[in-house]
């Protein structure tokens, strides 16, 4: 699953889920460039620490906009998106 080139330097086990991660040394280049610490979590429960900051867990009781259907959102309820059920979401998008 590695790029071309790149050579894992070290096998890490995450401190979260305990599955094993590896880090390569296009991994390192990277984290040094930026200047960030090597990471010690999995890096799916790096994406689930990043999906849990965006959106609060909570779920609201909403309406949708345009046909008025009762719906479920993790947008609270003062925010000015505008929140259709899905049906009417995939009507506007596609
Ligand atoms: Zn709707």
């Amino acid at each position: 699953m590695s790029f071309e080139n790149e050579k894992v330097v070290e096998i890490k086990t995450c401190r979260h889920c305990y599955n094993q991660f590896e880090i390569t040394d296009k991994n390192l280049e990277f984290y040094r460039k930026h200047n960030l610490p090597i990471p010690k979590k999995h890096p799916d429960q790096r994406h689930l620490d990043r999906i849990s900051l965006r959106n609060p867990r909570k779920l609201f009781d909403m309406r949708c906009e345009k046909c008025g259907k009762d719906i479920k959102t993790t947008y609270s309820p003062d925010r000015s998106e505008i929140v259709y059920c899905e049906t009417c979401y995939n009507t506007e998008i596609y």
